[in-house]
């Protein structure tokens, strides 16, 4: 385990072809990955079946649990497969159509025909290519004018930004992805293109069908979305601030201050969010990032990020290993400042959790009133790894759960480092071997003191609810 890099604010890398192969996913883990995303937009199940082994192996071998994270298409409107981008100029016609008409540009969302109006504006590959509708057949064939941009390049996404979409969130491919995202086990499942809470309770109510564990996250890149904002938060497991999809849908210089009210929501209510996108975009092509891409980066942290996260950087990029070092250099870096580890919010008195939320919230407090070494958190849920990371503790977290389905999904929240553990029959003796398991993998020495968030009795699996001080033999 000690090969591999720690940091608080995880770092979450997408798969592709350019890092695919288990050493490279390998150089990748060492380097400090705790998450890979399959972008189901892309590739196969064959494919990222192939990643989903590798990953899984080497997690085997270096003792880690990174994990496995399921991102959706969703309602994405595509240029289908072009044999060759399409060059085009300022001022030419160009027809985009869902029939197989020779000529036409295909394109895949059944009803571009009926959601565009003459004088529309379509954006190709986040706004790449620029133009306007002249004409739609209504049917499955639009005419339109470039205003701007050089080539229509293959399977790229299209955004008709302030238009409503009539699909719903999750398409028949999404399902069938879902399906097998559970038939898989994978820890986590991101839903694009969110609107509502509604959206995030049809996948849970699949994932409770199906008896599966895995952790839903919303991706906010609808304009719709920020207006549900607290209730798509409070349905979900986790939070994305996806804003490749979301600069286009609104106007770009909106951003930065969308995303800090996002990450800052998300942090008051204690669920760990992840800024996604363009993050260190420049290293796709050179081996080192701009000033702008390495402030931008540690800014996210400072926002409150659990996590940050590579698209193309490690999926197409000439320098996955590269950008992954280059975050973990940066994450480093940001996590030196104090002010990351100050947090205003306190637990919630109307919260049905307000007594386990409390506990943690003063393991938390207790911890830097003591200079503890640890904070340990027993838990079968994992709702109390959750819990004691909202809290942005300087003392290490580490979780210790018997529940083997878990450990994946915590590897993505903030400062988490969880293990599996088979607890012993008493609540003393459990702690005293987690402190000499602690002891025996270098996290902590004779004398430190450490916290421990139990719930008592152990095997009735209630909510947390004891607060343990102790001292390493
Ligand atoms: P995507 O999501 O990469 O799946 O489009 C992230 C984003 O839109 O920023
Ligand atoms: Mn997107």
């Amino acid at each position: 385990m000690g090969k591999v890099s720690y940091n608080r604010v995880k770092i979450i890398a997408t798969a592709g072809p350019a890092c695919e192969s288990e050493s490279i996913l390998r150089q990748l883990i060492e380097a400090g990955v705790d998450v890979i995303r399959l972008n189901l937009s892309h590739g196969s199940w064959e494919t990222h079946r192939q990643v989903i082994d590798r990953v899984r192996r080497l997690n085997f071998q270096l003792g880690t649990h990174v994990a496995l994270l399921a991102d959706l298409q969703g309602p994405k409107m595509r240029i289908g497969n072009l044999p060759q981008a399409v060059p085009v100029q300022a001022g030419e016609e160009v027809v985009f159509s869902t029939e197989n008409i020779p000529g036409a540009i295909p394109v895949e969302y059944d009803t571009l025909a009926q959601d565009v109006e003459p004088g529309d504006i379509v954006l190709v590959e986040d706004g790449r290519v620029r133009l306007e509708v002249i004409e739609s057949d209504k049917k499955g064939t639009v005419r339109l004018r470039v205003l701007a941009g050089d080539r229509i390049g293959s399977r790229k996404g299209i955004n008709l930004p302030g238009r409503p979409i009539s699909l719903p969130t999750l398409s028949d491919k999404d399902w069938e992805d879902l399906l097998e995202a559970i038939r898989q086990e994978l820890d986590w499942v991101a839903i694009s293109f969110v609107r509502s809470p509604a959206d995030i309770q049809l996948v849970r109510n699949a994932l409770r069908r199906f008896g599966s564990s895995m952790r839903i996250m919303a991706k906010i890149e609808r304009p719709e979305a920020l207006h549900h904002l607290e209730e798509i938060i409070e349905q979900s497991d986790g939070i994305m601030v996806a804003r490749g999809d979301l600069g286009v849908e609104i106007p770009v210089e909106e951003i930065p201050f969308w995303q800090k009210r996002i990450v800052r929501t998300s942090n008051l209510m204690g669920k760990p969010v992840v800024v996604a996108t363009q993050m260190l975009e420049t290293m796709i092509q050179n081996p080192t990032p701009t000033r702008a891409e390495v402030t931008d980066v540690a800014n996210a942290v400072l926002d409150g990020a659990d996590a940050v996260m590579l698209s193309g950087e490690t999926s197409v990029g000439a320098y996955p290993i590269e950008a992954v070092q280059q975050m973990q250099r940066i994450l480093r870096q940001a996590e030196a400042d104090p002010q990351i580890y100050r947090f205003p919010g306190q637990p919630s008195p109307t919260s049905p959790t307000y007594h386990s939320d409390a506990v943690c919230w003063t393991a938390c407090t207790l911890a830097s009133e003591v200079g503890a070494r640890a904070l340990v958190g027993l838990t079968y849920s994992g709702y109390t790894a959750f819990q004691l990371a909202r809290w942005r503790p300087q003392t290490d977290i580490f979780i210790f759960t018997p529940n083997p389905r878990i450990l994946g999904s915590l590897n993505l929240l903030w400062g988490v480092r969880a293990y599996y553990y088979r607890r012993k029959e008493g609540t003393y003796d459990t702690i005293q071997d987690v402190l000499s398991i602690l002891k025996g993998l270098g996290h902590v020495d004779s004398g430190d003191t450490v916290i421990f968030t139990v719930s008592m009795p152990l095997r009735a699996r209630l909510r947390t609810n004891t607060l343990y001080i102790s001292r390493v033999p």
